[in-house]
């Protein structure tokens, strides 16, 4: 067999993995970054990982990631993965009653529990105004940036090209990377973006329906609680943490409005801070907590909340969209788009070519259960 060459752009957690598995399996592939390894989303996430989606493939994505994660012990680390509705929320309730359903059909191993088996599982939490939780027990959290550097580090011993500090564009036919040495045509170009992928691709005049929006995360200082809690999502208050070198790392929702991917806010807003004290305050039963740093980045959406993953024009392929579910999905969905640039099957449902790429749509967060 002959394989192509291929460039892939962006040294993001899709990037990397997708650019180890082609290099694996005998690819010619060259890694533009424009920063550093990780220097867009994958080194703003939270790494909160789990395969808690009610829908089969989702789910079966997830599984396989997982498995690739704990391939990545100095990476990755177990923690169960909780996420609770508050009495009241009737909506959510039963929200949460049916997925848990769905996800347990599905061979996950999920658990329904309620506020007083969730105050003895995890002592740390406070539980009282909890009506019903679902325990995700196979899920974990990964450093985000030590697992691209893992995979830059893989792809390169399987002879990949790795050139950081390389801003390029594309041009579509013919099928070329156009960077400050000039021009340089492959076989295959993917483009693995992130928030940028949009303006990569206007500038091989291909449209693509894609929206970034801002989400925030912040780290306490240590606190006694984070031995005794797991990863939680409060669907409810629309927040989530996860312990973090012995404190917590905390981070809200989403911002439903699109952001200007070159020109938006790094910082965390005051508002954010303060709220989320007050949250973490209450939720894991301390006096006070101190944040040490806060920070936001760029998601994507898509219309219709999936993934853009595949073949857009001949040679050229995207992987993109993954509405703040793009680090935990990045192990499985990684290898799957370089599987199918060597020949093998996309995912129908991710095909990108299902839109026209002028569409106009609303930002649905990734994280709500409605
Ligand atoms: C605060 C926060 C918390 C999050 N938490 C989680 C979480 O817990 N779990 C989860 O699964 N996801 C989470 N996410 C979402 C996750 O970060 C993304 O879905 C994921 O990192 C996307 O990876 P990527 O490789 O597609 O994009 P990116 O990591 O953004 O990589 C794209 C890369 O392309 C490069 N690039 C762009 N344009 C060019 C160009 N012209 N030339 C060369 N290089 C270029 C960029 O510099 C960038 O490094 C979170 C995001 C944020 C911001």
């Amino acid at each position: 067999m002959e394989f192509p060459t291929v460039a892939v752009i962006g040294a993001g957690a899709i990037g990397v993995t997708a650019t180890t598995a082609l290099a694996r399996r005998g690819a010619e592939v060259t890694l533009y970054e424009r920063g550093s390894l990780a220097a867009g989303s994958s080194g703003r996430a939270a790494g909160v990982c789990y395969d808690a989606f009610a829908n089969r493939i989702d789910a079966r994505i997830g599984t396989r990631s997982l498995e690739r994660f704990r391939d990545l012990p100095d990476v990755f680390t177990e923690c169960p993965y909780v996420w609770l509705a508050q009495s009241g929320d009737e909506k959510r309730i039963s929200a949460i009653r049916k997925q848990s359903e769905q996800m347990r059909e599905l061979g996950l191993d999920v658990a329904l529990v309620d506020s007083d088996d969730l105050q003895d599982r995890f002592p740390g939490l406070v539980t009282d105004d909890i009506a019903v939780a679902a325990i995700a027990k196979g899920a974990g959290y990964a450093e985000t940036e030590s697992y691209v550097e893992a995979m830059a580090e893989r792809a390169a011993q399987n002879g990949a090209s790795i050139r950081t500090e390389t801003f390029v564009e594309i041009s579509a036919d013919p099928l070329q990377v156009i960077s400050g040495d000039g021009e340089r045509s492959f076989d295959v170009v993917l483009v693995a973006g992130g928030a940028q992928s949009k303006r990569l691709l206007n500038t091989a005049d291909v449209s693509i329906p894609l929206k970034p929006y801002r989400v925030q995360a912040l780290v306490t200082e240590e606190t006694p609680s984070t031995e005794s809690v797991p990863m939680c999502f409060d669907a409810t208050e629309n927040y989530y943490f996860r312990p973090h070198a012995g404190g917590l790392l905390v981070g809200d929702g989403t911002e439903r409005v699109e952001s200007d991917p070159e020109h938006w806010k790094h910082e965390a807003d005051e508002g954010f801070v303060q709220r989320t004290r007050e949250q973490i305050v209450e939720r894991v039963r301390l006096d006070q907590i101190d944040v040490r740093e806060a920070w936001a980045g760029l998601c994507t959406a898509t219309p219709d909340g999936e993934p853009l993953l595949g073949e857009l024009r001949s040679g050229l392929f995207i992987a993109t969209g993954f509405h703040g579910h793009g680090f935990m999905r990045s192990p499985a969905l990684g290898e799957k788009i370089a599987n199918e640039i060597l020949g093998g099957d996309g995912i129908q449902r991710f095909d990108p070519t299902r839109f026209d790429g002028d569409e106009t749509f609303e930002i649905v967060a990734g994280m709500d259960i409605e």
